[in-house]
């Protein structure tokens, strides 16, 4: 079983004379470096030259400097901007770190796929919160947390866990649990999910539901509700209860169909296919094929961004939407290609 930490194994003694940077003001920076600050952590916030953030972030009560002085006057530099330019700005801080700087990290991309290479005198850690930065904030505020992962990838110090086991107290993590694993694991399970399971999977699944509906002469109005508006409704029992409180919940005929089907629809050749996906991921070849597309200037996702926002379950799913006025409805900013 993992080893899970809480508040109480926590020493908050280690970050005590020790200024943390929160390099980005993002959707985990907001939260990190409010969190910090209020558990009584002495932290400044990293921005690049007229950052949009700096504002938001000064209104927040923090200091705000460039990235390199807020790196200079750190003991612990906090990594939150996208994982593709995590490498580019190390470089642009590496020389203006005080000597044996810890780096730290939210997620492992970065030093799992090489793009930082850290100084051999450096403590290395990740925090990994289990939850978007909005959640961390929202539950810390209330008193509670979200569970988060950690790594030691480099302890020179001898101290890394416990800076490290401090780090993810003053987050609000230990109110949940901390759960011990490696850059590797983390890394490698958080791009395999998201792949197979969570973004490449269930969107796969959705539109080749919807298809095959629409083609076969349904309506898509109705195909939309059958195939991803209740989604939602089957993840949310999930999510509380797991497979077994969606199955109780739902009707008979619904969990003989599920009994019978599902495994023709996932089946060993999805199997064979998300094998596939975990050794491009192992291998390095999917950081490869990423940090390329970043370089090119993201020629394929632009299209594919596009292409897919104009897809039938797209144009279907606004005008429903606007029938549900319980609902704020979404629409990502015009020429989205991702953040970052
Ligand atoms: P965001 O995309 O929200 O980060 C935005 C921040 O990065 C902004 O402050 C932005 O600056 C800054 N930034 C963007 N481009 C540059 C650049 N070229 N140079 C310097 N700064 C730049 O990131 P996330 O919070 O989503 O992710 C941060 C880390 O946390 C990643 O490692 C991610 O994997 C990890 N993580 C994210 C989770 C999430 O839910 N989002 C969950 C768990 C981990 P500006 O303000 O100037 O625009
Ligand atoms: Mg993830
Ligand atoms: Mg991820």
């Amino acid at each position: 079983m993992a080893r899970v930490f809480y508040d109480h194994h926590g020493d908050m003694g280690f970050l005590k004379d020790k200024t943390v940077a929160i390099l980005g003001y993002g959707s985990q920076g907001h939260a990190h470096a409010q969190n910090l600050k209020d558990s009584g952590v002495s932290v400044v916030v990293g921005l690049r030259e007229d950052s949009p953030s700096a504002p938001l972030a000064r209104s927040h009560g923090l200091e705000v400097f460039p990235t390199r002085e807020a790196a200079a006057r750190a003991d612990v530099v906090m990594f939150l901007m996208p994982d593709h330019i995590q490498g580019a700005v190390f470089q642009s801080i590496r020389d203006a770190l005080k000597p044996r700087a810890t780096l730290a990290f939210a997620h492992g991309f970065a030093i799992r796929y090489g793009t930082v290479t850290p100084p051999e005198d450096a403590d290395v850690f990740m925090i990994a919160p289990k939850s978007p930065g909005h959640l961390v904030r929202r539950m810390y505020q209330e008193g509670k947390g979200v569970p988060a992962l950690m790594a030691i990838h480099q302890d020179r110090s001898g101290d890394c866990r416990s800076v490290a086991l401090a780090y993810g107290c003053a987050l609000g993590c230990g109110r949940a649990g901390i759960i011990e694993t490696t850059f590797a694991e983390e890394t490698e399970t958080d791009l395999f999910g998201e792949q197979a399971v969570l973004c490449g999977g269930v969107t796969e699944l959705a539109k080749a539901g919807f298809e095959t509906l629409v083609e076969a002469g349904y309506q898509p109005e109705i195909a939309y509700f059958e195939c991803l508006n209740e989604l939602k409704l089957i993840v949310d029992m999930m999510f509380e209860g797991g497979l077994s409180w969606m199955r109780y919940s739902v009707s008979d005929t619904a969990k003989y169909g599920d009994m019978i089907a599902g495994h023709r629809v996932v089946n060993h050749s999805s199997r064979e296919a998300m094998k596939e996906l975990l050794s491009d991921i192992q291998s390095g070849e999917f950081a490869r094929r990423w940090i390329d597309e970043n370089h090119s200037g993201r020629p394929n996702m632009s299209r594919w961004i596009r292409d897919e926002s104009e897809h039938p379950i797209e144009k279907v799913g606004r005008d429903l939407r606007s029938m549900m006025p319980w609902m704020e409805s979404k629409e990502p900013p015009k020429q989205d290609t991702g953040k970052g």
